[in-house]
């Protein structure tokens, strides 16, 4: 007894330290182990490689759903995927949102097999994209997508919104989240650029850790019945198709690979995400899936990252059909597995499940790289609490789309909307002024939310939630229905009816052009021209000629080229994709009961074939070139002006152990109170590798009353002065460097 006693107090004591880690189930890191280690010794072959087999719920179904029709489960396929091929995984939807009751129906269905009828029990994991919430859950809260999350430069909403969405999803039985990407968006073209938090490696940083920690909670512990695990993806240089089309070559210099975008997986993996998805694609003609420096030497060896590697869809067999690396789907396989990846998204067939077991039977593929694969696997389900109990839990279901989730997600759309023309003060309007509002975005629900939206292209406007509101409802309810008029005028690119809208033109104060994209998904979305469709530059024209104020509201998840009206209307909203509260926060915005402070993660090109990101290189603007996009990166304007002032450096030389404080005073200086974003950069004067003219190092806000002044501060260290050296290892060069914030520079060394 007198052992027991003391065995739990040493036990609680290295607990309390945080030297042996216990979840909410009560289970430590070590018992955990001992548990994986244990189940792994009693597992037959078929039964390891079924738990690294992931297929689509689209391969155990009788119907698929549509507008029109339920989908319907086909109990007998699903029965055989578990039984004879021990599937350790289930993925997606076909092909549109469920209800919270289906979920917990399939879900509970799912884990009744295992439980009943497989020798061991071990849970299956359930896998979705909740990409902007749970947006395969009906009723769900869906967001602003990541490019506008990360327009607020508010890093607390981005963690609120993965809180929310944990819960949603754990409301429907689903413990395994395939977001955030960590992509840095560097190609206006890429039809995924959306998906991402924009064209900056610390913003991505920043805002992916945020995600993560909602998700995944302060510890990382997703035992939690309102927790998830993660997916950071798409590991790596995804985002950066030179083509700018989806799935397309990558050419990234090593260097580049490592200076831009390896950061937020870096910094992912130090959060704890649990979780990893491989990039589709291809860089320097190696498909990343059978990459073993990028998947093993470097993600496994040099990060340290222990977590689940899962494939990205269909992408193994993608070897061999596609990239052609392989001479059969076996040999796919055998590289991708060899390579480093522990599940495969097949995910149709059970093609992955027969060849592997060919390879090991061959020893093709050795016993010990199953083993570890599947440790992660089983670890993956330990930690998530399924096997105490894999079912969902109903009393999450009332949380779904609650009030209190509806009200953050509009604040976080109405900090998103960016301002990026106000000429002469035309916004707010005044809530007397009778409008027309036109645009093929004026009265869509499915523009808003845009792609990964009830369905994968979320373009099923009868699908959305009829009670939330189109920017036209929105703008009815704010100042009455008779002092708005509305006429389509144009479709996304046909012309309907621009001579009517010119006639309803005529008894209005200013015109509300609601322009931009359809929703669309992945490679769906390539496009061949970046900019805005002619139809709706005709309209924003014709509207231009009759002489009223115009406000051009941009729905679009890229930066689609508005050079051709830009200089000629009065005000330019981008609201990017703002979800489902995005109609009420774009119509707060414009009649004053919001004042904007978005501001752009993205530069916003001017012209087709001048792409520079921010932090370009010195030569890319050296006479005759520039950096002279149509709005650069960070910038977004407020209804009320700011003035920075007084920068100081609390010392001029840093050394290694040190750091620098910067500080600088902002003030209100106009008549309404408002919230700035205040962007630190960092420029390196000269060093061995070309140096960007500047770096974001930091962003913080700032709410003020007008006439009042507040000081911010930024701390800078040794390492937000490094680079990726000539050895391709991060260095910090002696010399010096310039810290800038608004017009504001002031020099320091190091
Ligand atoms: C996408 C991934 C997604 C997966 C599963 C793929 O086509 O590239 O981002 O997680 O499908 O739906």
């Amino acid at each position: 007894m007198k052992k027991l006693k003391i065995t739990l107090f040493v036990f609680l004591v290295l607990t309390v330290f945080g030297i042996i880690k216990v979840n909410s189930a009560g289970i430590s890191t070590n018992e955990l182990d001992k548990k994986v280690d244990e189940l792994l010794s009693r597992m037959t072959i078929e039964e390891k490689i079924g738990q690294m087999t992931q297929i689509t719920a689209q391969a155990v179904t009788k119907q698929q759903g549509t507008v029109d029709q339920d989908w319907e489960l086909d109990e007998e396929k699903l029965e055989e995927a578990i039984t004879t091929y021990h599937v350790g995984s289930l993925l997606n939807v076909y092909d549109k949102a469920l209800t919270p009751e289906e979920w917990q129906k399939f879900i509970r269905k799912i884990h009744h097999i295992t439980e009943e009828k497989t020798r061991l029990k071990i849970p299956v994991i359930y896998g979705i994209d909740a990409i902007h919430g749970a947006n395969y859950t009906v009723g769900a809260t869906l967001f602003p997508q990541s490019i506008g999350m990360a327009a607020t430069w508010n890093p607390e909403l981005v963690k609120k919104e993965g809180e929310i969405t944990a819960i949603e999803m754990r409301a429907s039985g689903i413990p395994w989240n395939f977001n955030p990407v960590l992509g840095v968006g560097v190609n206006p073209l890429w039809p995924r650029l959306w998906e991402t938090y924009g064209e900056d490696p610390y913003t991505a940083s920043i805002m992916g850790i945020s995600y993560i920690k909602g998700q995944e909670g302060a510890d990382n512990d997703v035992s939690h019945n309102k927790k998830v695990a993660s997916c950071m993806k798409h590991y790596l240089g995804y985002s950066a198709p030179l083509s700018g089309k989806d799935r397309t070559p990558a050419w990234i210099p090593d260097r580049v690979l490592r200076e831009l975008f390896l950061p937020p997986f870096e910094a992912a993996v130090k959060a704890g995400s649990h979780t990893l998805m491989v990039n589709s694609s291809e860089i320097n003609g190696i498909p990343v899936h059978c990459n073993y420096f990028l998947l093993t030497e470097l993600l496994r060896n040099e990060l340290g990252f222990e977590g689940l590697i899962v494939t990205d869809w269909y992408d193994i067999l993608n070897l061999y059909e596609r990239e052609k690396v392989a001479s059969s789907p076996k040999e796919a396989v055998k590289m991708a597995v060899n390579a480093g990846i522990d599940m495969s998204m097949v995910p149709f067939d059970y093609s992955f499940f027969e060849d592997l077991l060919l390879l090991v039977q061959e020893g093709e593929v050795s016993e010990e790289r199953i083993d570890h694969a599947v440790r992660r696997i089983l670890k993956l389900k330990y930690e998530l609490g399924l096997f105490e109990d894999p079912n969902p839990s109903a009393n999450l279901v009332s949380q779904i789309g609650s009030e209190e989730f509806t009200k953050i997600n509009l604040q976080a759309a109405r900090e998103s909307i960016t301002l990026l023309k106000n000429a002469d003060q035309v916004l707010p309007l005044s809530k007397n002024s009778k409008v027309l509002v036109t645009g093929p975005n004026a009265n869509l629900l499915s523009s808003l939310s845009g792609g990964w939206s009830i369905t994968w292209q979320g373009n099923e406007e009868k699908l959305y939630p009829q009670e939330k509101n189109t920017i036209l409802e929105a703008i009815q309810n704010k100042i009455g229905r008779d002092k708005v008029s509305y006429v389509p005028g144009s479709d996304f690119d046909k012309i309907i009816d621009i001579g009517e809208a010119e006639r309803a033109a005529e008894n209005t104060d200013a015109i509300i052009i609601c322009a931009g994209e359809f929703p669309y998904c992945e490679t769906p979305g390539n496009i061949d021209d970046l900019s805005l469709p002619q139809a709706q530059i005709d309209l924003v024209h014709s509207m231009i000629a009759t002489k009223k104020p115009v406000i051009v509201v941009l729905v679009e998840g890229r930066p689609r080229l508005i050079n051709k009206f830009a200089d000629d209307v009065q005000g330019i909203l981008m609201a990017y994709l703002p979800g489902l509260e995005g109609g009420n926060a774009i119509s707060d915005v414009i009649f004053g009961d919001f004042n904007p402070c978005g501001k752009l993660p993205i530069t916003y090109p001017r012209y087709a074939h001048s792409l520079l990101n921010y932090n370009h290189k010195y030569s890319e603007v050296t006479e005759p070139n520039h950096y002279n996009p149509q709005f650069p990166f960070g910038f977004g304007l407020s209804y009320t002006t700011f003035e920075y002032s007084e920068i100081k450096l609390s010392r001029k030389k840093i050394s290694k152990n040190s750091s620098i404080k910067v500080s600088v005073l902002v003030k209100n200086t106009g008549q309404r109170e408002g919230r700035e974003i205040v962007h630190l950069y960092i420029s390196d004067m000269v060093r061995s590798v070309t140096p960007p003219v500047k770096e974001l190092k930091g962003f913080q806000s700032v709410f003020l009353k007008p006439g009042e002044s507040k000081s911010v501060s930024f701390e800078i260290g040794v390492e937000d002065l490094s680079f990726i050296g000539l050895d391709h290892k991060r260095v910090t060069e002696r010399g010096e460097f310039e810290v800038s914030i608004g017009e504001l520079k002031s020099k320091f060394y190091y």
